[in-house]
């Protein structure tokens, strides 16, 4: 049951719940882009994002990852383990899109091989800026060996996601991950992973527009959002064994 509400980002609100290791995560149908300047509301987003979170969550713990998914109690809740959150958001790129085009000129499209993990610091307040190693290091943000395993946890889970994207015939492009300390101090994968957070391209089509099936659409004013938010779920569910 919900109880207290704790943090209302933008896209989620987060509950305590009678367990104080617990937490109910309750996806929205609000977007923003552009560090919240553009808002608005897509159809059905908090339920079909807490689909895709819940499988993928699932997917990555059978697969050894560990998430901070405990179950999922409605159409657009979770309940999750409280983290102690890292203020880091870590980008992994397999194809060079949205700022990594805008900030190194790299034509749109152009694979990536190894992949890039890169750190964002999550602060609205500064626009999240990309890290270096030693900007990591005296903002003690995380420790060195922290952000090795960050590395490493999120090119194991790029492995496990692209495999699993190409299997419903999408190109993961890029996604951004969130991590936080449980109350070992272990690092486990939090928030979600969704079209609002990964870039997502329909192999079907090499039109620029219509390969979109991500938030691109919406901060691109590309139309027919919600149909593509869809469409990912559609795909992803063709594959889980329950169906
Ligand atoms: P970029 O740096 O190109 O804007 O984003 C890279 C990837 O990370 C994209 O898939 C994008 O959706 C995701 N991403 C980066 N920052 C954020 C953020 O603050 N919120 C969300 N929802 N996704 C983000």
């Amino acid at each position: 049951m919900a109880g207290e509400k704790l943090y209302e980002g933008k896209a989620k609100i987060i509950y305590t719940t009678d367990d104080p290791a617990v937490l109910l995560t309750y996806f929205k149908d609000d977007a923003t882009a552009f560090n919240a300047q553009k808002r608005g509301q897509i159809a059905d987003k908090g339920k079909i994002n807490c689909a895709i979170s819940t499988y993928l969550f699932q997917r990555l713990e059978s697969a050894g990852i560990a998430t901070h998914w405990l179950e999922t109690v409605s159409d657009r809740e979770m309940r999750v383990k409280a983290l102690s959150i890292i203020p880091l958001e870590v980008v992994v790129r397999n194809v060079a899109a949205g700022s990594l085009c805008r900030q190194t000129g790299l034509p749109l499209g152009q694979v990536l091989l190894p992949p890039l993990v890169e750190f964002y610091y999550k602060n609205d307040d500064m626009g999240d800026p990309l890290l270096t190693p030693d900007r990591m290091r005296v903002m003690n943000v995380a420790t060195d060996e922290q952000i090795a395993t960050l590395r490493r946890q999120a090119e194991q889970i790029n492995h496990i996601l692209t495999k699993f994207f190409a299997s419903c015939a999408i190109t993961l492009v890029d996604f951004k991950l969130e991590f936080g300390l449980d109350h070992q101090q272990t690092i486990v994968l939090g928030d979600e992973i969704s079209p609002d957070t990964c870039r997502l391209w329909d192999q079907a089509t090499e039109d620029e527009t219509q390969r979109v099936m991500d938030k691109d659409r919406f901060r691109q004013d590309l139309g027919q959002v919600e149909q593509a938010y869809q469409r990912v779920l559609e795909r992803v569910m063709a594959q889980s064994p329950q169906h």
